[in-house]
């Protein structure tokens, strides 16, 4: 019989993406036998990066202070805008360093299956920033999948305005997948690849 704290273990590590039940076992049986110092100081590192981190109130990236850096730093080429699904596809394009320009997070896809209405996601701040921020060129930076599809044609319609390019990246990124799993090399290109969308 597991003792039920430890099956309690297993069961929350196993809700973590990318861990299987057969990894969250190993982990569970390592942490109930590592020095308690060791595992204080994991416990520690969860809670403070919770604590601190929250999304940018002006683009939606993860950030301990808002407006984040990308949102601040001068160097970032204000004219442009990424349009990404979630924050983690910020760390993607970052990793590809081919982007100087801003991001905004959307929070999500249009998928009315879902319940997912444009006004669920973080479409009317980004129409906010277009008043406010000199922005010349929106990029639509979304995974390939119906969704994806659905959101672009849908932010293409609704942002077209005189003075304003609106381009999606090429494609190339893995069919049904988001960003996440696309290698840099791929990423890189599909951003110099990019389309006006009309
Ligand atoms: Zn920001």
């Amino acid at each position: 019989m597991v003792p039920a704290s430890i099956t309690a273990l297993i069961t929350a590590l196993n809700q973590l993406p990318g861990i299987g039940p057969r990894s969250a076992e190993r982990i569970a049986l390592h942490l109930v036998q590592a020095e308690s110092a060791a595992v204080k100081q994991l416990a520690d590192a969860l809670l403070r990066a919770r604590e601190k981190i929250r999304l940018c109130a002006n683009c939606g990236a993860l950030t301990e202070k808002s407006p984040c850096d990308f949102c601040t730093d001068p160097r970032r080429d204000a004219a442009l805008v990424c349009v990404v699904e979630q924050p983690v596809d910020i760390l993607s394009i970052e990793k590809s360093g081919t982007f100087r320009g801003k991001y905004h997070v959307l929070g999500g896809k249009i998928s009315p299956l879902d319940g997912v209405e444009p006004d669920d996601l973080r479409i009317a701040d980004l129409e906010q920033r277009l008043k406010r921020e000199p922005i010349k060129e929106i990029i639509i930076a979304l995974g390939t999948d119906v969704e994806g599809d659905a959101t672009g044609f849908y932010l293409g319609k609704r942002f077209a305005r005189p003075g304003l390019r609106i381009t999606r990246i090429a494609y190339g990124l893995p069919a049904g997948a988001g960003l996440e799993f696309a290698d840099e090399l791929t990423l890189s290109r599909a951003l110099e690849g990019r389309r006006e969308m009309n």
